[in-house]
């Protein structure tokens, strides 16, 4: 079994208006409509120490928030946005694709 870490950040707009959610370093924009909740979920593969996005240890993720936006970095190979009920709305990943789904492109010797 090919093994991943995998992290999730649930975030919601407890505001009156659009939250504009920004996931970085894809630029990938989505809106989040009032009382909304939206989850990014990364992946990296588990025989990495770190997460490739940061020099830090045990940061999946990073938020930027603006008074109308928030900025999420996701600090691993891919990101995977759904909502709370696991809907896929977006996703992206560097060129190996996610660890957690393309297990045979993520071999090293
Ligand atoms: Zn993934």
């Amino acid at each position: 079994m090919f093994a991943v870490k995998s992290a999730r950040l649930v975030i919601s707009n407890d505001g009156e208006e659009l939250l504009e959610l920004t996931v970085e370093p894809w630029a990938d924009i989505h809106r989040i409509p009032p009382k909304g909740t939206c989850v990014v979920v990364t992946h990296s593969p588990a025989e990495e120490d770190a997460w490739g996005g940061t020099s830090y240890g045990d940061e999946p993720f990073e938020v930027e928030h603006r008074p109308d936006s928030v900025t999420v970095w996701a600090n691993g190979h891919c990101f995977h946005l759904s909502d709370r009920e696991g809907n896929l709305i977006e996703e992206g990943a560097y060129g190996g694709g996610c660890p957690a789904r393309n297990p045979a492109t993520r071999r090293r010797s």
